[in-house]
């Protein structure tokens, strides 16, 4: 099955083309599409590879053998809503993190210290379960073959009201203009922010897009700002934080157009998908 879908409306920093993606509906799908969740840390650009999306058949919470088994295509709030339902803790974080739990899993999506590998039980791919000791991962990045079709949790009981205000606290200070999360992650003892304000890009606006005035390391779109704008804008952050502190930072929203796939130059490079 297919369907179209305008990335300016669907993409939270509200870029992309406008195109058919493959809806799939089983454990089978084609090898040289690229997977999309709800595309809150993507930047989609004009030579992107074909897309896929997962269907409705992998948006579903089931509790067997004493683990909470959820569906790749399951939404952050959805999640959040059974766990708060059914006395479950360790999801509070969820109303901070947009997107489906595959994007989630794929990225160890978190705040500070809390990840959502934490209490992950294991992964479901097309080659079959993977436990979460077998699966390399840290702050914010992931190592496995293949498409989450399902995730596995442990079982934790005990909703914390209080942690859900703390997280909700935790990011007042998140600009409300469409972005696609933190821009890039923040290198080992520093903050990405921190470099970029240094720098001297706090603000900088290129055409429609900026490095918000709020909180330096996200990338907002202000006024109808394109794919070259944002690539400008990240291209220019890495390259003057390199050269005034010696620190390369890292992409963490993933630039999905063939141009930047690969690319080896640490002055070009922006993050290969
Ligand atoms: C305002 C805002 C605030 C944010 N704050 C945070 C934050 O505090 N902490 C944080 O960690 N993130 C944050 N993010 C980023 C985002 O919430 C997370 O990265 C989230 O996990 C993305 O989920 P998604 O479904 O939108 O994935 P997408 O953006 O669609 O995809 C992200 C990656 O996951 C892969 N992927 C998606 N589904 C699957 C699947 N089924 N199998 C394999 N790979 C898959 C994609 O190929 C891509 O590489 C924020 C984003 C926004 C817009």
């Amino acid at each position: 099955m297919k369907k179209t879908i305008d990335f300016t409306k669907h993409s939270s920093i509200k870029i992309g083309p406008q195109t058919e993606v493959s809806v799939i509906q089983d454990k089978t799908y084609p090898k040289d599409h690229y997977m999309l969740g709800q595309c809150n840390n993507v930047l989609i650009g004009p030579q992107h590879p074909p897309l896929m999306v997962l269907g409705k058949e992998f948006d579903y919470i089931k509790v067997e053998n004493g683990l909470l088994c959820v569906g790749a295509a399951t939404p952050g709030g959805k999640l959040l809503s059974f766990c708060k339902k059914h006395d479950i803790r360790h999801f509070e974080l969820l109303p901070k993190l947009p997107g489906n739990l595959g994007g989630m899993i794929k990225m160890n999506a978190g705040l500070k210290e809390f990840e959502i590998f934490n209490h992950l039980h294991s992964i479901t791919t097309e080659n079959g379960e993977l436990l979460k000791k077998d699966i390399p991962h840290g702050y914010r990045w992931t190592d496995f073959e293949g498409i989450v079709f399902e995730a596995k949790f442990e079982i934790h009981k005990g909703f914390n009201e209080a942690h859900l205000e703390m997280f909700k606290k935790m990011r007042d200070n998140q600009p409300i203009d469409p972005s696609a999360g933190s821009c890039f992650k923040n290198p080992e003892g520093d903050s990405a922010g921190r470099l970029i304000q240094e720098a001297g890009l706090k603000g900088h606006r290129i055409g429609g897009m900026a490095f918000s005035e709020k909180h330096a390391n996200f990338l907002v779109n202000l006024d109808k700002g394109t794919f070259e704008e944002a690539i400008e804008l990240i291209q220019l952050a890495q390259k003057s934080v390199y050269e005034k502190f010696d620190v390369w930072l890292e992409n963490e929203v993933i630039v999905v157009d063939e141009r930047y796939k690969g690319k080896e130059s640490p002055l070009l490079q922006t993050r290969t998908f």
